[in-house]
């Protein structure tokens, strides 16, 4: 998966306070995957572990997991889904985006919400229905692969 570094990353401050607000610690392990997640802009679990693992062998599969079920819980990262196996995860301080999946060459991209506005709106004034804009991926062809 091709990363998308997001601008604005947060600091490490606010990532102990976020924390240590609902009663945990900024452990080496927490931050490492919170690095990692930052870094890679997109990534499931498994590319989570590998960017980790680069800086800690003490780090396994299910901390990894455990580790960003928490985070999510806490708004430090976010989740959608890409891929058919795993959720793919994003930091919570990147600006709220739509995902634009290549299916060819599985690029992201990130979309502006203020371009699907119309579509949540009238979701919510027909159905009631709030969107969660940024769990929404869409998937087709990007202008590489669309060939021509
Ligand atoms: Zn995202
Ligand atoms: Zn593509």
């Amino acid at each position: 998966m091709a990363p998308h570094a997001h601008a604005g990353s947060p600091s490490i401050e606010g990532w102990q306070t976020t924390l240590r607000t609902h009663g945990y610690r900024l452990t080496p392990q927490r931050e490492l995957v919170l690095r990692a997640v930052d870094r890679l802009g997109h990534a499931t679990p498994d590319e989570v572990l590998t960017a980790v693992r680069q800086e800690s062998q003490a780090v396994n599969v299910s901390t990894v997991y455990r580790t960003l079920e928490l985070l999510e819980e806490l708004g430090l990262v976010r989740h959608t889904h890409i891929t058919d196996r795993a959720p793919t995860y994003h930091s919570a301080a990147a600006p709220e985006h739509v995902h634009l999946v290549c299916r060819e060459c599985h690029d992201v991209s990130e979309a502006d919400p203020e371009l699907i506005a119309s579509f949540t709106g009238a979701l919510l004034d027909r159905y009631g229905f709030t969107t969660d804009v940024g769990h929404l991926t869409i998937f087709g062809a990007c202008r590489r692969c669309d060939g021509q």
